[in-house]
């Protein structure tokens, strides 16, 4: 899926975060709904690599595999350690790495579906899953997306967001999602600008 990977990765982070809501100050759980939604998309991040180094298949690349994130987590675990406060304390650098993480799965999980990912990369450039497959010959690889049946499942997965992100308690996690949806369709436009 390209553009809505943070829609999926706030439907993942929700329950967790609904579950310690009392546990955290509203501040916390802003910072807490940012760093899930932003692990959701993290792995797309190689794009910006991309832009500048050529179009391979990003999926290739080691922001699509676990060990990264692995690292990610057990660093933002051991900041908290150090970190012994009420607010900011070692509690929310807990939640921190775990929505972080359960984030960058939502993506992954994703990904196997549409397209197949590299999990064990750079160790293994093994692919798991499912590779994208088209029924139209359109020579830019955006367009032949836009005209895929793939663009089912990014509106399904628009419709479930807003159907199970209701209200104003979400804001938040609906406007960090929305940004990062926006960026997502800007960032694959000029990939497919740049390189047609
Ligand atoms: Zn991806």
């Amino acid at each position: 899926m390209y553009f809505t990977h943070s829609l999926t990765g706030a439907l993942f982070v929700k329950p967790i975060i609904d579950k310690v809501e009392d546990k955290f100050t509203q501040k916390e759980k802003v910072v807490l709904w940012f760093a899930g939604i932003t692990g959701s998309v993290l792995p797309d991040f190689d794009l910006v690599y991309m832009l500048f180094h050529g179009l391979g298949n990003h999926r290739y690349y080691p922001t699509h595999g676990i060990f990264l994130y692995i690292s990610l987590y057990l660093l933002i675990y051991l900041i908290g350690l150090l970190h012994d406060k009420k607010e900011f304390g070692r509690k929310f650098f807990k939640t921190l790495a775990l929505v972080t993480i359960v984030g960058v799965l939502s993506h992954f999980i994703i990904d196997t579906f549409i397209g197949g990912i590299v999990i064990f990369a750079p160790f293994s450039e093994n692919i798991y899953g499912f590779g994208i497959y088209y029924d139209k010959q359109v020579s830019n690889w955006l367009f032949r997306y836009l005209t895929s049946n793939y663009m089912i499942f990014e509106a399904i997965n628009l419709l479930l967001f807003f159907k199970i992100l209701k209200g104003k308690k979400y804001f938040f996690a609906k406007f960090i999602s929305l940004g990062y949806v926006v960026v997502a369709i800007f960032a694959f436009t000029l990939i497919s600008v740049v390189f047609s």
